[in-house]
């Protein structure tokens, strides 16, 4: 299987690494010994289930995590699958390999558990960039919107929504609020409100965050490579810029591009979302060529920089000091525990009601005309 572009951290010249370049030098070493890998792999997996312990690890971190978790019985999935996979496993302790707020909703949405993540400075940028008191005065400034914000968020803004979304179900809820007639207040990302106020007309104020990973996409780099690939189908996330959207055949959430990845007839696809995303899909549909989509610019280094440096800090020498040195793991406050969970909740009984509309619905025709521009929900 070719394919297109190396996957390489960025070089330190490289006009992207700027920005990153104290989080990248944080990044362990990879292991380069395979029996060494097979034995703290070994060693990891014992300590897990002495220490009754599951391990949820997002898409986008590294292929050994993600083989981990899956062999040890845990997760991998995006955000609203980690934290509803910690809530229903029986383990007392749940172990988040992603970032920040991925932690946070899983004690949230499991207070009575000991939740642990992997590496304490694995954060995001849309979580940075939406400080509490700067969203505080953002909605005491629009008190007639209804308060909508993205799971990539902290738990004291999570506090202040009336929904938390993830990529996977926030068409379906701004939808579903639209047809209320009810005004939105959106946070944080801008790309992905923007591509939801297009999709849904609804009436959206958009705070102006991004993902740091996903605003690299370049449009003019994606139509070189789709020139070059002309059968290929372009998979994008809604976090990617609008000219970057506007050329996919499927936008949606990891899981969603994911699905597409294993249903579509296509051989080849390029793929804008986080190149973590790219292990999941060689294992699930082997035989298809996927294609990493370029973020750089003319003078970059590298063709694609795709990878998430907070990500990246979730090795398996990180989760070997976890496990080593365990402590209390995450605390929220109960305060904000309780904001989070109203409106995180609220989310999870919105997804669990539309998976059984559509489990009683007779009428597939009418569903499948309403995901085929997102992929399956
Ligand atoms: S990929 Fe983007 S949205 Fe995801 S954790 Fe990293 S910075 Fe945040």
């Amino acid at each position: 299987m070719i394919q297109r572009y190396p996957i390489d951290v960025c070089q330190p010249d490289s006009q992207d690494a700027l920005s990153r370049q104290i989080t990248w030098h944080d990044v362990p070493p990879k292991l380069s010994v395979q029996s060494d890998k097979a034995a703290l792999k070994q060693a990891l997996a014992k300590q897990l289930k002495e220490q009754d312990a599951v391990l949820v690890a997002h898409y986008y971190t590294d292929p050994d995590i993600q083989d981990l978790a899956l062999e040890t019985g845990g997760c991998v999935g995006d955000s609203l699958e980690m934290a509803r996979f910690g809530q229903e496993h029986t383990a007392s302790t749940v172990l988040v390999a992603g970032v920040g707020f991925m932690a946070e909703s899983a004690k949230i949405l499991s207070p009575e558990k000991r939740v642990l993540a992997v590496h304490d400075e694995a954060t995001c940028s849309l979580d940075l960039g939406c400080a509490p008191e700067d969203f505080k005065q953002f909605c005491a400034a629009h008190p007639d919107r209804e308060v909508v914000v993205y799971a990539n968020t902290s738990a004291a803004v999570k506090a202040q929504a009336d929904w938390v979304v993830t990529s996977s179900i926030a068409l379906d809820i701004v939808r579903h609020l639209h047809a209320q007639g009810k005004k939105i207040l959106w946070a944080p990302d801008r790309h992905l409100g923007s591509y939801i106020q297009k999709q849904t007309g609804a009436d959206m104020l958009l705070w102006q965050g991004s993902c740091l990973v996903h605003d690299e996409f370049k449009a003019d780099g994606l139509k070189a490579v789709m020139s070059e690939h002309p059968d290929a189908q372009v998979l994008v996330h809604p976090e990617s810029p609008a000219s970057v959207v506007a050329l996919a055949n499927v936008v949606g959430s990891t899981t969603q591009l994911l699905r597409a990845a294993i249903n579509h007839s296509a051989d080849t696809f390029i793929v804008a979302t986080d190149q973590g995303i790219l292990h999941a899909m060689r294992q699930q549909a082997p035989g298809k060529t996927f294609l990493a989509a370029p973020t750089a610019g003319e003078s970059a280094t590298c063709k694609s920089c795709a990878y998430c440096p907070w990500m990246a800090l979730n090795s398996l020498e990180a989760l070997r000091q976890r496990l080593s040195q365990p402590g209390p793991g995450i605390q929220v406050a109960s305060d904000l525990r309780e904001g989070a969970r109203r409106s995180l909740q609220r989310m999870m009984d919105f997804a669990a009601a539309q998976q059984s509309n559509l489990r009683v619905s007779a009428d597939l025709a009418e569903h499948s005309q309403q995901f085929q521009h997102v992929g399956a929900a």
